[in-house]
């Protein structure tokens, strides 16, 4: 075919592609709008609101025009393309074909199923039954074997779940990385455990204002370098990063009396996310070229400034004296050694969400373990909270007394989301690695960090990774930044340093 005719109909396939990226940022307002202002008498209204707009969104991503203009691309003359063209055309292929794969009565099922699945699992927890959300939970699971024979014929029902969350990962390379991961991390928790310092911990517990805790946060989201002139901050109840656009990036964060360092990390992790949306590929802005690669890469740059940076002694060292101007009645007097130290404590939880950087993994991969279970059939779901229970004794020597703090504790199974857990440590390892690699590629980071100057830390995963889009694969991406694929060592060898420097081991 003629190239002007390939690049007519590219054109129109891109006025297409940006139609659906804007309708979609319609869509994340009103989510960020329901999250976090809306009264609650909307919330009825609000449901059947993004219903409708999630309709008109589906009916054109199956709109025949739509696959008949991806087709001609790919089959007559794709080498045409730049590499970025060709990515939004091998996108837009990969959805119209998820979207189109999967027969209509299955996907309203689990539709219908996620959202009632919720309030079940919810009622369930909160009553401590887990007999009544297990009848839900095999449904889910049947449902989304059946939907992976669909969208992913040639992969393992695990796999085609996971590939939706991380492209590209499969379990035949998790596994290793995770057996690696369990052989030196369940030593290392139970030498902590042991250790006989014992770290002060109580200056961080106290009546801490609301208001001056909201005034630390954007004070420093400022100046690790959100854009409040491209977004802005709000407090929810879940804490997340939406918003309507790269120019329009809304994070939020919780706030406690009684605790301020979680809110600020929240505020630093949230910002790390909000700075790969703010930092996307210039120029293509609607496309998918520009958007996020995986949900563990984008994890990577929320954990990469939340533990990297503000975990860091340096980061402490360069605001503790904020901190104590901030909260004099509770910080004065507290050494920076003392300060670290506190922020970095380590203990085996129950629940995944308050687990520190040491215990975290072994969470997912119990979770990665028992979905990996649910899918194969070798683990039954009438039998796991015994299974959760015995992996949590094994991995982290503690054991629920309740399924509420144990099986029941996640959200992400209630709505069908399965394979999405090993997208957390997936980050963490990413982001340790992309570290290591900045600390080669930019003389004296710790310095930086020391003096406040995060402008070259930014640009660095500015020019990386945040720009880079979906152009390159996952492994692609890790390889040309780091010059290897995936190696947990690095997050490895980071944990048994800085731990055994704080435990003394
Ligand atoms: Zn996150």
């Amino acid at each position: 075919m003629k190239s002007e005719i390939l690049k007519g109909i590219y054109k129109q396939l891109v006025l297409k592609l940006e139609e659906l990226s804007r309708l979609g940022g319609v869509m994340g307002i009103m989510h960020w709008d329901q999250e976090v202002i809306m009264p609650k008498g909307a919330a009825e209204n609000r449901s059947k609101q993004m219903a409708a707009l999630a309709g008109v969104l589906h009916e054109k991503s199956i709109d025949l025009e739509f696959g008949r203009l991806i087709n001609k691309l790919v089959d007559t003359g794709i080498e045409n393309f730049t590499e970025i063209e060709q990515c939004n055309i091998y996108e837009a292929k990969r959805e119209y074909e998820l979207e189109t794969k999967i027969p209509k009565e299955l996907v309203q099922e689990i539709a219908e199923l996620s959202s009632r699945g919720h309030q079940i699992w919810a009622k369930a927890r909160k009553e401590n039954k887990f007999e009544d959300f297990a009848p839900t939970l095999e449904r889910l699971i049947f449902l989304k074997k059946k939907w992976a024979k669909f969208s992913f014929p040639n992969l393992e029902p695990y796999d085609a779940n996971i590939d939706i969350f991380e492209r590209g990962m499969r379990m035949s390379n998790l596994t290793p990385i995770f057996d690696q991961l369990k052989k030196e991390l369940i030593p290392l928790i139970a030498a902590i455990k042991k250790s006989s310092i014992n770290l002060e911990t109580s200056f961080l517990e106290g009546d801490f204002s609301i208001d001056k805790q909201k005034a630390l946060g954007k004070t420093i989201s400022k100046d690790i370098g959100f854009d409040y002139n491209n977004g802005r901050m709000d407090s929810s109840v879940h804490p997340f990063c939406g918003g309507g656009h790269s120019t329009d990036v809304r994070i939020t964060t919780r706030y406690r009396t009684e605790n301020f360092i979680e809110s600020l990390f929240g505020v630093i992790h949230e910002t790390g996310h909000g700075l790969y949306e703010q930092g996307r590929m210039p120029g293509f802005l609607d496309l998918p070229v520009s958007e996020s690669l995986t949900m563990g890469i984008h994890e990577s740059q929320s954990l990469f400034w939340e533990r990297m940076i503000a975990q860091n002694l340096y980061f402490c060292d360069y605001y503790l004296n904020l901190f104590v101007e901030t909260f004099p009645e509770k910080l004065k007097g507290v050494s920076l050694n003392a300060f670290y130290s506190a922020i970095n404590l380590s203990r085996p939880s129950f629940i995944r969400v308050e687990a520190d950087e040491v215990t975290y993994p072994m969470h997912i991969i119990l979770r990665y373990e028992i979905e990996k279970g649910l899918f194969d059939e070798t683990i039954s779901v009438r039998n796991l909270p015994e299974v959760w229970n015995d992996k949590m004794e094994e991995y982290l020597g503690i054991r629920p007394s309740s399924d509420s703090e144990g099986v029941l504790q996640d959200v992400h199974w209630s709505g069908g989301a399965f394979g999405y857990f090993p997208s957390y440590t997936l980050g963490a390892m990413y982001a340790c690695q992309f570290y290591s690699k900045m600390l080669l590629d930019i003389n004296d980071i710790p310095k930086m960090i020391a003096t406040g100057n995060f402008s070259c830390i930014k640009k660095w995963l500015n020019e990386n990774i945040h720009e880079k889009g979906r152009i390159f694969s996952t492994d692609d991406l890790v390889l040309k930044v780091t010059g290897e694929k995936l190696n947990p060592c690095f997050f490895i060898d980071y944990l048994k340093n800085k731990y055994g420097e704080i435990y003394n081991l």
